[in-house]
């Protein structure tokens, strides 16, 4: 068996893990009034499409809603986003889970918008609890989110050196040169959650820092803390609450800053236009591809009426959301060809 990945000596002999903490995850995924675990349903986005994913639990019923009929290979390429086996042993998880349970009391704090306030009592606490969470992103295959090498390596160090199953035996190396650069902003809309659809992305390129939005939650990770003085990125609008909020070192009690439903669904907003706007871009240019291909001496571009034809029946298509894929963007790009050029089967 292999190695946990946490502590790299015990089996990892534990399966069912969340990535991303299930306390968080269900506000994210869950099927409507459903909060057991395994019951997870809904979207995860990266850079270049919209994945959908659902919980061992769900009813075929439910199943049906969103991709049709349920099929084989459907069932078989059931990717349970964030839940996995074999990644780390039982003491490890354990470890996790206490954090977890600790950290998940703090949800109930709030603050009004544009104050601060601390999540707990435990300096170190919130920064072990960020870390761990997307330590655990990073190491998930096809999350759409990777930390360099030398970042996982150190916060894979910093895990397994301080994760403790009592959690007051936790002791801070303050010598640690793992923990002496290292720190995090954090924004939250308290309670966004629980009116507006939330979402778990990971900034795929940036690295100074690191972006993240889960659920309300928006994380902003630095390895060193000069990247603050660097260049700006916006970040979708967030900027300007980004520099707001306090730099979290992991000896300080975690300070949050609150941030109005308005601001954070601009941010939302801003994000999700970004994504669909990045979606067509890709596929103007497949259909310019697929142009030339078709007819080699006709210029390198579709006819715009065909192009925009194309793209508004893939857009008002009555596909199921989850069987929106490439080879249904195919079909019906097929028949609109053939409608338009008026060729017969
Ligand atoms: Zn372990």
């Amino acid at each position: 068996m292999e190695k946990c990945l946490i502590c790299n000596q015990n089996d990892a002999n534990q399966t069912g893990s969340h990535i991303v903490p299930h306390f968080l995850v269900k506000r994210i995924y869950n099927e409507e009034g459903e909060s057991k675990r395994d019951k997870e349903l809904g979207f995860a986005i990266d850079e270049n499409d919209s994945k959908m994913f659902f919980g061992r639990a769900i009813l075929p019923e439910k199943l049906e809603d969103i991709y049709g009929p349920v099929d084989e290979q459907l069932l078989e390429q059931n990717n349970i986003d964030g839940i996995v086996d074999n990644f780390f042993c039982d003491t490890c998880e354990k470890k996790l889970a206490i954090i977890e349970s600790e950290y998940s009391k703090s949800l109930k704090i709030i603050s009004p918008p544009n104050t601060s306030y601390q999540t707990n009592k435990i300096s170190f606490l919130g920064f072990i609890f960020w870390t761990s969470v997307i330590w655990r992103i990073s190491i998930m295959p096809n999350s759409g989110f990777k930390l360099k090498d030398k970042d996982e390596k150190k916060l894979q160090r910093i895990l397994s050196k301080y994760l403790n199953i009592d959690i007051n035996s936790i002791v801070i190396d303050v010598e640690d040169s793992d923990l002496l650069d290292i720190g995090y902003k954090i924004l939250r809309a308290p309670n966004f959650s629980d009116t507006f659809p939330t979402f778990q992305y990971g900034h795929p390129f940036s690295e100074r820092p690191y972006f993240l939005v889960i659920d309300e939650y928006i994380i902003y990770l630095y390895f060193k803390k000069s990247h603050l003085k660097g260049m700006i990125n916006d970040f979708f609008g967030s900027y300007p609450l980004q520099e707001m909020s306090k730099f979290n070192t992991p000896f300080q009690i975690e300070e949050i800053y609150s941030v109005d439903f308005n601001d954070y669904k601009a941010i939302i907003d801003k994000m999700v236009k970004f994504f669909a706007e990045k979606k067509i871009s890709k596929l103007v240019s497949k259909l310019d591809l697929l142009h030339q291909r078709l007819l080699p001496n006709q210029g390198r571009k579709m006819d715009l009426r065909l192009k925009e034809k194309i793209l508004k029946n893939i857009a008002n298509s009555d596909v199921k959301p989850g069987k929106r894929n490439l080879e249904n963007e195919l079909k019906i790009m097929q028949e609109t060809i053939m409608e338009f050029y008026q060729v017969k089967e």
